[in-house]
């Protein structure tokens, strides 16, 4: 019940007023966000490359309305891939992107368009970019999206949300040769006709897509915190005698860093996804959707300013 009544606030203009008017006044939002700018990632990305783990980084900013702002997000998105290739970072940073971002919500082709500028830019500044995957009515759209930049960019990542019903039936197509794939639960509202609603089931739905992708002929990107699921991960990997380079675990910043850590240490490939940017409204609210104990700090340190 909490977790809807905060995915259906993270998409209201009043609330989202009200709390960005106050930026990062809350140690709760910088838990989970770099920083306002490309300099605060810049910064993040610096620190966790140096201590051994990937990043890929997510401008914020979603459910674009207008031709004028998906532009401006494109441009932020070039910008900082010029950043990353002038750092040397390609090999370690990659970017996340929302297509909802890129004009998607009303243009579909303006987005295909503004994405693959994105992976001109990224192969330039030698990296990737991830197509984030957002509310359960855009995937279609998204990997229509997907298939067509991977004519020219066969690298291009793409995210199955594993509480759709159909992700199982989504992984067996993409486990392909050189085919990455973002593997994770899934952070927003959706109806049981078509996902899973209840928790035991999405982590079963979890498992029986990550022994296809595991077992499957492309690159998984493994993006949880669950312990359980970790573990599961770790030995479909020795099931299927993968080198640790074959596949990734992905985690949040903010969340679970001693195991970012500790799985790195053991030799596994971590990316980090680090989000940074002024629209931080929305992508915090899934992340207290996902962990409601996580309200009641944040109220508290709201009450504290
Ligand atoms: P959970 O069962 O939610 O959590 C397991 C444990 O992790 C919890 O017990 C807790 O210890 C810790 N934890 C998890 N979330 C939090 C939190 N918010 N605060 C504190 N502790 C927490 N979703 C999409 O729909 N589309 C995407 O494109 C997408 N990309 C993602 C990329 C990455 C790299 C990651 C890690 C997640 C992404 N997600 C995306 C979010 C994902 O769908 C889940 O909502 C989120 O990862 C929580 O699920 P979990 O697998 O960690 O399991």
């Amino acid at each position: 019940m909490l977790r809807q009544a905060l995915l259906v606030a993270s998409r209201s203009d009043g609330v989202r007023r009200v709390l960005e008017t106050a930026p990062f006044s809350s140690d709760m939002v910088r838990r989970f966000i770099a920083g306002e700018t490309i300099e605060d990632a810049a910064r993040v990305t610096g620190e966790l490359t140096g201590e051994g783990l990937l990043v890929t980084l997510d401008v914020l900013g979603e459910d674009t309305h207008g031709k004028g702002r998906a532009e401006e997000n494109t441009q932020h998105y070039i910008e900082l891939l010029e950043r990353i290739g002038a750092a040397g970072l390609g090999t370690r940073a990659e970017v996340s992107v929302k297509l909802s971002a890129m004009g998607q919500t009303f243009d579909e082709d303006l987005a295909l368009n503004n994405a693959y500028r994105i992976c001109d830019a990224a192969r330039s500044a030698g990296t990737t970019v991830t197509l984030d995957m957002e509310e359960h009515t855009t995937v279609d759209s998204t990997l229509r999206i997907v298939h067509q930049l991977r004519r020219d960019f066969p690298d291009v990542g793409v995210v199955i949300q594993a509480y759709l019903r159909r992700a199982e039936e989504h992984c067996a197509e993409l486990a392909y040769e050189g085919s990455r794939v973002r593997l994770c639960k899934g952070a927003y509202a959706a109806p049981s006709a078509v996902a899973f609603t209840d928790k035991e089931e999405v982590d079963k739905s979890f498992v029986r897509c990550m022994k296809v992708l595991m077992a499957g002929r492309g690159y998984p990107m493994l993006a949880t915190h669950d312990p359980r699921l970790i573990e599961i991960a770790g030995a479909l990997a020795v099931l299927h005698d993968r080198d640790a380079d074959s596949f990734e675990y992905q985690m949040l910043y903010g969340i679970r860093p001693q195991e970012q850590r500790r799985l790195a240490a053991q030799g596994a490939q971590v990316r980090v996804y680090v989000a940074y940017g002024r629209e931080w409204y929305p992508y915090f609210m899934r992340r207290l959707a996902e962990r409601p104990a996580n309200l009641r700090f944040f109220m508290r340190s709201l009450a504290g300013r």
